[in-house]
Parts: C-alpha cells; structure tokens; sequence
C-alpha cells in the first residue's frame, strides 16, 4: 500500500506492515519452488443442479502446502503469484491437472461432466491463452464444454475490447465462461452487455446472511431474474444451509455450492461424495 501514497506523503512502516512485508518475500521465494517441489495440490468442491439435485460439475481450488509454513490460503498467495508473474505457469498446472483428473474420473464410469477451473486476470490477458487451452484440452482428450473458465470481473477492466477478443475465442472453441463473485466488482452489468458470459456466480457474501438481510435477498432475486433474462445461468456461492438453499431454489437460480453439500475435497474422495450424494437424493425431503 505505501507504494500508492502520493508524492510528499509522510510514510511509516509500523511493525505489523514490516512483519507482512516480511511473510509476503518469504512466501514469494517459497513460491518459485513450490511447483517442481510437488507441494500444489487440487480439492474439487461440487456444483449442484439444484432443480435436479445432480451434479453440474467440480470447481478445482488450488492447495499449498508449504513443509515448514503450512497450509497457505490461495486468497494469499494468488496475489503474489500474480504480481511476481509465477501464476502463469502454475495456472497452466492447475489447468492440466483439473483436467487430467477429470478424464480419470469419466474414464472410471464416474458421472463428473466437467471441471471449472479459476482464472486470473494475468492468465487471461497472456498472448495466445485460447489456443494453449484449445491444446490442453486436445491433449487431455476432452470436449471443450468439459471445461469451465471463472473469470473475475478485473479481467475486462484494463482493456475491454481484448477481453472481448479472448472471450468470442473461448467461447468458439466451446469453453463455457463464468464471473465469479458476481456483484463485488464495479463492472458487472457493462460485462454482461458486453461479454459472452454463460454463467453468473453469485458471490457468497450475498448468500452468507440471505436469512436476517432482505437487502441482500433483494439482491440475489434480481440477480437471478436478470441472468434469466439474459438467457444466463446462476450459482449461489458459499450455500452451507438448507434456508440458504431453499431461497436460491424459489427465485429460479441454477446451480449450488458450499459446505451444505461438501467442502473441497481431494480427488480421489470425489467419487464417494458422488455415491452418497446420490443415495441421499431419493430420500432426502427437499427443504
Ligand atoms: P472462489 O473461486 O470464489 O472460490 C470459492 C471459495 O469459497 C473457496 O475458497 C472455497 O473453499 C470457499 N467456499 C466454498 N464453499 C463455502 C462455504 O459454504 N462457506 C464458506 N465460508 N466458504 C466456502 P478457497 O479455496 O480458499 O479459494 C479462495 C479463492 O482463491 C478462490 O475464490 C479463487 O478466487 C482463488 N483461487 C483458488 N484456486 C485458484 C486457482 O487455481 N487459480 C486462481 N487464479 N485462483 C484460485
Ligand atoms: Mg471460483
Ligand atoms: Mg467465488
Ligand atoms: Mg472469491
């Protein structure tokens, strides 16, 4: 932040800021390691059709585990990763890998019909970014609609005309596009006149207090009915109740995701999640 001060503005680090400026290098040099060291890892946290209560399909997050550091969040070290231009090349790994576990599980006779995988705005912007994903997707012998992109909002902000190159690219190839936490930036209704968007996913902050906020059921409610307008798809993000659930189902939105019906998982836990999952959808009274 110091860096953003104007000219002649008095600045001081107090000792919190060096301790963060401090962790931010060290996980920064820790980073430049962590791919060919084998500490990335994905989880897939399920997308649900709520009217059908079948799967939709996974979202890959990405996992690091440091061996002194721990377990470090994406939500931290993402930034740095883009800052320091390193999230080129581990987006490519998340991109394969998601996509290579996905082939596993379709080649096992799991019903998993596509992967969403997160891209940054760095990712987004690389020179040539459709056709490399047009190539990984021939290489992992999948149909391009297995594969769902989420973008942020930031990624038309610089340059909207390019954005709008790369997403009429991706979207010829066949590749399903998705704004991510949907209603937080400063952009959404101008993206959706503009972009081919498929899919608007709602962000959990709308969804989190859908019980005590009627400004944000208000929200969520326009949400949906806009993107149903607009002939586009809704995901409520962050759903851990059945309350939460039930509202999403009434206003018509399309899909689900959070901790009501799992938490991110490895893998290999995915087709046991499938297995109860579709067990419990006969019994289970809808809420
Ligand atoms: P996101 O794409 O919006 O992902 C949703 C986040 O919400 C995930 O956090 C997920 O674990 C969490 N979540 C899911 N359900 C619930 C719920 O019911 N309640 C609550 N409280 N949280 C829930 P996570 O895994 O820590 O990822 C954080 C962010 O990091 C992601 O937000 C995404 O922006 C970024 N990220 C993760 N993996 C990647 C990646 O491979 N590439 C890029 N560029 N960004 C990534
Ligand atoms: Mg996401
Ligand atoms: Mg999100
Ligand atoms: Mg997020």
């Amino acid at each position: 932040r110091a860096k953003q001060g104007g000219r002649n503005t008095h600045r001081f680090f107090t000792p919190e800021m060096q301790a963060q400026s401090a962790r931010a290098l060290t996980l920064e040099n820790a980073l430049r390691r962590a791919l060919e060291r084998g500490q990335f890892t994905l989880h897939y946290q399920p997308q649900v059709h709520i009217a059908t209560d079948r799967l939709h399909g996974v979202e890959a997050l990405l996992r690091w585990q440091h061996p002194e550091l721990g377990a470090i969040s994406p939500t931290e070290f993402i930034p740095l990763a883009e800052d320091s231009g390193q999230i080129l090349a581990i987006g490519d790994w998340v991109l394969r890998t998601a996509l290579a576990q996905l082939r596993a599980w379709q080649h096992a006779g799991h019903a998993v019909p596509s992967v969403a995988v997160n891209l940054s705005a760095v990712q987004f912007r690389q020179p040539g970014m459709p056709e490399r994903i047009g190539q990984m997707l021939a290489q992992a012998e999948l149909p391009a609609h297995a594969l769902e992109l989420e973008l942020t909002e930031g990624v038309a902000l610089d340059d909207p005309q390019s954005a709008s190159a790369t997403m009429d690219q991706l979207n010829a190839l066949g590749v399903r596009l998705a704004i991510d936490d949907f209603g937080t930036g400063y952009s959404s209704l101008s993206l959706l006149k503009r972009f081919p968007i498929h899919k608007l996913k709602i962000d959990q902050s709308f969804v989190r207090d859908l019980g005590e906020d009627a400004s944000d059921r208000a929200l969520v409610s326009a949400i949906v009915r806009m993107a149903q307008a607009l002939g586009i798809a809704t995901t409520g993000e962050g759903v851990e109740t059945p309350q939460q659930l039930a509202f999403l189902r009434e206003q018509g939105c399309t899909e689900a995701q959070g901790y009501y019906y799992a938490r991110p998982m490895p893998g290999d836990a995915l087709p046991g999640w499938l297995h109860s999952h579709s067990q419990a959808a006969g019994k289970q009274p809808v809420p």
